[in-house]
């Protein structure tokens, strides 16, 4: 069974037709796959490494401490912030902050 890699709906078979050979097709997102090259495409998937981007929720962000910085999109001068460990524990903490203006919400971090 496979699924759709953009939208995660199941993908219905679709026979071969005189346009196109058997193949997987998304039924709520124009994404298609056709059964040849997938076993490829697969293959090449496998081989590349995704690299590993740190996972920040809005629930963090509101979790941690405040501090005094303006918001570089509205210019609210108060966000909370977050340490995050981006490449190795050599390296410091990259600090991520969260604009504390509702209406704006913008995350960024620190150069
Ligand atoms: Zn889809
Ligand atoms: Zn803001």
């Amino acid at each position: 069974m496979e699924f759709c890699p953009s939208c995660g709906n199941m993908l219905g078979y679709e026979k071969p037709n005189l346009g196109h050979p058997s193949r997987l097709c998304c039924p709520t997102c124009p994404y298609v796959c056709n059964i040849e090259s997938m076993v490829k495409i697969k293959r090449k998937q496998a081989l590349v490494r995704k690299k590993i981007e740190p996972v920040i929720t809005l629930d963090d962000m509101n979790n941690g401490p405040k501090t005094e910085v303006p918001c570089p999109r509205c210019s609210h001068g108060e966000a909370t912030f977050t340490q995050v460990q981006i490449r190795s524990a050599d390296e410091p903490a990259t600090i991520f902050y969260s604009c504390l203006n509702d209406k704006c919400n913008h995350i960024w971090r620190e150069d």
